[in-house]
């Protein structure tokens, strides 16, 4: 047999997959009790009415006499490329369509964008942070190193742990802890990586659930981070656009890497799909975004029962800055046993899921996280059920 990528042989499954696993072995065990998900941040509102109706009338038009598109453009289409730079309007750096790459997702863009630079390039990335920029950049050869997100420091990383320059992982707000960086600090992230010859990669997959001025929605809100900044976006989270795919990458010419990124997208894609790119021109319209804002108050008063319940139940949450409502609760474990100790005993002695801190990073130790995308009902129900594991104070 031919030797194998070593970076995918590490012997341990996707953090969300070995979660997967114990459910449906709990599930297997005690087959009379639904076992409820707080874990995987999967949502559960339906996608908008609107974009739903636009990918119906693509659909339509794509089975009518001359309504073959054939291949899309791999950057996506003009439609599409424009409504998402719209979105950038009135920024200190402005944003043109064409720097706009429409992708199936935010983690089809990351395992793309980490294969742009020489793998000898070191990537930093957050501890803790969502898994795949670790796996995506290990697995593209680079070497990795962590910007450690400590809880005295709001959970946000700080540039002096950058000790060479490199690729930066930055995602505002922060999946698994809920930290957004506020403007100041993103503008010394862009200040440190000017000077350092660094490149910023920020993932902007939970900016929807930012509410009010305070905290910035895009990096670009910083001047000059067009010289040194990548942008990565996605529909998933705040249209429910998990599984339709589709996001996208804001790669600004003065990088220098536009050459790069369309050499490797005329190699290895083909776009998105016609009615998927119309859905999410739809997500946008005025219409798609005030329904959006409905789903996003279901997870938001989701999250507000978790915080009184977790509260109740004599549980720390990570504080949140004002102005964000991140759809993740981060939650001290109780005692010095692991998260993933925690994991399994609320798993099996109340049937509810959670993410161990642990799989988000060493740093996530201790930690535990709860989303608040499940179906009210199901998250009621979870929260009633955790009582009996950490009885409710009075
Ligand atoms: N980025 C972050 C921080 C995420 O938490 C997730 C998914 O949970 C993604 C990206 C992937 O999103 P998508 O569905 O756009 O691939």
């Amino acid at each position: 047999m031919l030797p194998l990528n070593p970076a995918l042989l590490s012997g341990e499954d996707y953090l969300f997959a070995r979660i997967a696993a114990a459910a449906a072995a709990e599930q297997l065990r005690c087959p009379h009790r639904p076992v409820l998900s707080l874990g995987i941040g999967d949502v559960t509102r339906p996608i908008a009415p609107v974009a739903s109706e636009a990918m119906r009338t693509a659909a339509a038009e794509l089975a009518s006499e001359g309504g073959q598109r054939g291949y899309g453009p791999a950057a996506g289409y003009p439609f599409l490329q424009r409504a998402i730079a719209a979105r950038y309007d009135g920024l200190p750096c402005p944003v043109t369509p064409a720097e706009i790459t429409v992708t199936p997702g935010s983690k089809e863009a990351i395992g793309a964008l980490f294969s742009l630079w020489d793998c000898q390039v070191p990537v930093w990335v957050c501890d803790p942070a969502y898994p795949a920029y670790r796996a995506a950049a290990e697995a593209a050869g680079h070497p990795v190193f962590s910007l450690p997100c400590r809880e005295k420091d709001g959970f946000l990383p700080r540039p002096e742990a950058v000790t060479q320059p490199g690729l930066i992982v930055l995602c505002t707000p922060n999946n698994p802890t809920g930290a957004a960086m506020d403007l100041p600090e993103m503008t010394c992230w862009v200040r440190f990586a000017g000077e350092s010859g660094s490149l910023l990669l920020v993932d902007t997959a939970y900016a929807a659930f930012l509410t009010g001025e305070a905290l910035p929605r895009s990096i670009f809100a910083v001047p000059g981070a067009d010289r040194c900044a990548v942008e990565i976006g996605s529909f998933s989270k705040s249209d429910g656009f998990t599984g339709v795919r589709c996001g996208w990458v804001v790669l600004p010419e003065k990088t220098g890497c536009g050459a790069a990124w369309r050499c490797r997208l005329g190699s290895h894609s083909n776009g998105v799909s016609y009615p998927v790119q119309r859905a999410a021109e739809a997500a946008l319209s005025p219409t798609g975004l005030r329904q959006r804002q409905q789903a996003l108050a279901v997870y938001r008063q989701n999250a507000e029962n978790m915080l009184h319940a977790f509260r109740q139940m004599g549980l720390t949450c990570a504080a949140r800055r004002p102005g964000c409502e991140a759809p993740y609760l981060w939650v001290r474990c109780p005692d010095e046993q692991g998260s993933w100790y925690w994991f399994h005993r609320l798993l099996r002695e109340c049937g509810v899921v959670c993410a161990p801190g642990a799989g988000f990073g060493t740093m996530g130790e201790h930690w535990l996280r709860f989303t608040a995308f499940g179906d009210p009902r199901t998250t009621a129900e979870a929260l009633r059920r955790m009582t009996r594991l950490f009885p409710a104070k009075a």
